[in-house]
C-alpha cells in the first residue's frame, strides 16, 4: 500500500515503537473521533470513516497531527503566530513561547515590525536599540538549539514591514546563506507601496512607535533590491498584508501582521491552525477521464469534520494560543497531488484549462466544506467569536472562521506518494534528500503509467528520465512534452495564474513557488511580484533554477 520512501518516512519519525502505519492510521481516528462523544455523535462510525480516508491515501492531516495523536501532549497543529512587542521582555517572553512550541513539532511566523528600528534610543538604559535583524538571529540560534530535541525541525517565518526604517537590512538579511537558516523572510506589502512603485514616487519609512517618518526611499528602489536578493537566493517573500486583512473573517478580533512558514496560514496572534490535504490523485473517477465530484464532496466533508474534531482534542503549548484557536476554531483543508490528476486527466500544468481546473477544484472544496461547517454549526454552535465576523451579515452560522488552506504538504506528500500541494512536478524522476541527508531515489509513477498507457515507454524515454528528469530532449510528441513539463519548463506566469487560480476559492492563503529558468533576469522577478499583487494572491515566493548551492530537490537519478 505504501512506497519505499513513504515507510522511510514513517519509519524515521512517525511510528511508534512496534508500530505499523494501519495502526497509526487507527490511532489517529480513534483519538480524534472521541470528539464526537463530546457532541452526541457515533464515535465508532466517525473512527471508521476517518481511518478509511487515511488508510486509503484519500486523505491526510499535517503531519503534527500523526505524530503527536494519543500521546499526552497531542500537539497536532502544524501552524501558529506569536505577537513579537517591543521590549526586552516581552521579546523574550514570545522566543520562550516559540520554542515550546517547536518542540512540540509547531512552526511559528512572527512580525517584527513593533520593533524600534535600529539606533534608537532605549530610555530606561539609556542605550541604543539593537533592532529587528538583530533579534532575528538570536530566535534562529534558539530554534537551533532546540530542533536536536524536538518533534520535528522548528520552522519559523518573520514579516517586516515594507515601511519600517530597517527595511533594506531585512530584505538583505540572507544575503549571506549561512545565516537565518531557520526562517523564511517576508516583506509586509501595503496597497500603498505598491501605488508608489507602479507611480515610481518616493515612500517613507515610519518609527513603529511614534508613526513619524524616519526617512524618504524611492519605491522602485525598494522594490527592486526585494527582486534582486530574490533572484539571487529565492528570498525575501512578499506578503501582501492589505489583500490579506480584507480577507480577514473577523476584523472585530485584530488584523493580521504574519503566516506561518511556509505562508499558507496568515492568522492573528496566538492563533494555530490544523491543516489536512486531500490527494487529488486518489478522486479520478472509474472512467479515468474526470474527477469524481461526488467522492471528493463525501471525503472533504469527512475532513472537516475530523479537522474540527482535532480542535476539542488538541493539546495548546500555551493557554493564550489555547483561547485564540477556540475563539476562531480555523482549520486549513486544501490538496495535494494536483499535478498527478493533471498527467491522469492528460492537460498540461500550464495551460488554460489546468487553471479552470484547478479554480473548479477549490471553488468546489471552499463551498462543500463551509456547507459541512455549516451543519456542525447547527449541531455544536457557531465558532464563539461569529458574532461580528463577516459570516453574521452573510450566511449565517459557521462551525470554523475559516475552512481552506493550500499547504506545502512537503513530507505528507511523500507518505501519500503524490505530488506536492498545487506543485508540478519538480522532475520526472529525482532524488529526495530527506531527514539529514539520507537520499530516496525515485522516477515518477504517474509519469510512468502516462507513458505506458500510450505505447510511448521506450528504453530511450526511460533512460533520458533518469538521466535528465524531463523530456524536453526525447523525441516525444508536443503535447506529451507540455504534459509532462516540470517546475522550471513551465513558463513562471503560469505558475502566478495557478497561484491565483487557487488562492481566489481558498480562504486562508496558498503555498506555492514561482519558479524561474536559471537565465530569468532581476527585472523578471519584479514582474512576477506585480502580476502577483495584481491577480489577488495573498503573497508570493520565487525561486530561479540553480540559485541556490543545494537545492532540496535535485533533478535527474544517477544511473
Ligand atoms: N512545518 C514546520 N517544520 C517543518 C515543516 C513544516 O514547522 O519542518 C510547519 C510549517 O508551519 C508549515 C506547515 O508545517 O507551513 C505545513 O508544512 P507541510 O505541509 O510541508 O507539512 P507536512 O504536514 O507535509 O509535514
Amino acid at each position: 500500500m505504501l512506497s519505499g520512501e513513504a515507510m522511510a518516512v514513517l519509519k524515521a519519525r512517525y511510528l511508534r515503537e512496534g508500530e505499523t502505519p494501519e495502526k497509526m492510521f487507527w490511532r489517529v481516528a480513534e483519538y480524534v473521533a472521541e470528539a464526537e462523544a463530546l457532541y452526541g455523535g457515533d464515535r465508532q462510525a466517525a473512527c471508521q470513516e476517518y481511518y478509511a480516508i487515511m488508510a486509503g491515501l484519500e486523505f491526510l492531516p499535517n503531519s503534527p497531527a500523526l505524530m503527536n495523536a494519543g500521546r499526552k501532549q497531542a500537539q497536532m497543529a502544524a501552524c501558529f503566530v506569536l505577537p513579537v512587542d517591543d521590549s526586552l521582555g516581552d521579546i523574550f517572553d514570545t522566543l520562550k513561547h516559540a520554542a515550546l512550541i517547536h518542540q512540540s513539532g509547531g512552526g511559528t511566523g512572527f512580525s517584527f515590525s513593533r520593533l524600534r528600528p535600529k539606533g534608537d534610543r532605549i530610555a530606561g538604559t539609556n542605550g541604543k536599540a539593537s533592532g529587528p535583524v538583530s533579534f532575528l538571529h538570536v530566535y534562529d540560534a534558539a530554534t537551533e538549539v532546540v530542533r536536536q530535541g524536538a518533534v520535528r525541525r522548528g520552522a519559523n517565518m518573520a514579516v517586516l514591514r515594507v515601511d519600517h526604517p530597517d527595511i533594506e537590512e531585512f530584505i538583505t538579511a540572507k544575503r549571506d546563506r549561512t545565516v537565518l537558516n531557520n526562517f523564511n523572510l517576508s516583506v509586509g506589502i501595503t496597497d500603498a507601496f505598491m501605488v508608489a512603485v507602479a507611480q515610481d514616487r518616493s515612500f517613507a519609512l515610519v518609527h513603529p512607535r511614534t508613526g513619524r517618518t524616519v526617512r524618504q526611499v524611492s519605491a522602485r528602489r525598494l522594490f527592486d533590491l526585494m527582486a534582486a536578493m530574490a533572484w539571487e537566493n529565492g528570498e525575501p517573500g512578499l506578503f501582501f498584508l492589505d489583500t490579506v486583512n480584507r480577507a480577514n473573517p473577523t476584523p472585530h478580533l485584530g488584523n493580521f501582521e504574519a503566516p506561518n512558514p511556509c505562508s499558507e496560514q496568515p492568522l492573528l496572534p496566538y492563533e494555530s491552525c490544523v491543516l489536512g490535504s486531500v490527494n487529488l490523485a486518489k478522486m479520478v473517477a472509474a472512467d479515468g477521464q474526470h474527477l469524481d465530484y461526488d467522492r471528493l464532496s463525501v471525503v472533504v466533508r469527512r475532513a472537516v469534520r475530523f479537522l474540527d474534531n482535532i480542535i476539542d482534542r488538541n493539546w495548546y503549548p500555551l493557554p493564550a494560543v489555547a483561547e485564540a484557536t477556540l475563539r476562531t476554531r480555523k482549520i486549513g483543508l486544501g490538496i495535494m497531488g494536483l499535478a498527478d490528476l493533471f498527467i491522469m486527466l492528460d492537460i498540461p500544468y500550464g495551460s488554460k484549462q489546468a487553471v479552470l481546473l484547478t479554480a473548479d477544484i477549490m471553488r468546489f472544496i471552499t463551498a462543500e466544506a463551509r456547507r459541512e461547517s455549516a451543519r456542525l454549526a447547527a449541531e455544536r454552535g457557531p465558532f464563539p467569536a461569529y458574532p461580528g465576523s463577516i459570516y453574521e451579515s452573510s450566511i449565517g452560522p459557521v462551525r470554523n472562521a475559516t475552512v481552506t488552506t493550500i499547504a506545502p504538504t512537503g513530507t505528507i506528500s511523500i507518505i501519500a506518494n503524490c505530488s506536492s500541494g498545487i506543485e508540478p512536478l519538480f522532475a520526472l524522476a529525482f532524488s529526495r534528500h530527506v531527514l539529514g541527508g539520507q537520499v530516496l531515489a525515485s522516477i515518477n509513477p504517474t509519469v510512468l503509467a502516462y507513458l505506458d498507457k500510450r505505447g510511448l515507454l521506450t528504453t530511450d524515454v526511460e533512460k533520458t528520465i533518469k538521466h535528465q528528469g524531463s523530456v524536453r530532449n526525447t523525441g516525444l510528441p508536443y503535447h506529451v512534452k507540455q504534459v509532462l513539463a516540470t517546475a522550471h519548463e513551465i513558463r513562471p506566469i503560469w505558475h502566478v495564474a495557478q497561484l491565483a487560480a487557487a488562492q481566489r476559492y481558498t480562504d486562508n492563503a496558498v503555498s506555492k513557488t514561482v519558479n524561474l529558468p536559471h537565465k530569468a533576469m532581476p527585472h523578471d522577478v519584479a514582474r512576477i511580484f506585480s502580476l502577483a499583487y495584481r491577480s489577488g494572491c495573498k503573497g508570493v515566493t520565487v525561486y530561479r533554477d540553480g540559485s541556490r548551492d543545494q537545492q532540496v530537490l535535485v533533478q535527474g537519478v544517477a544511473a
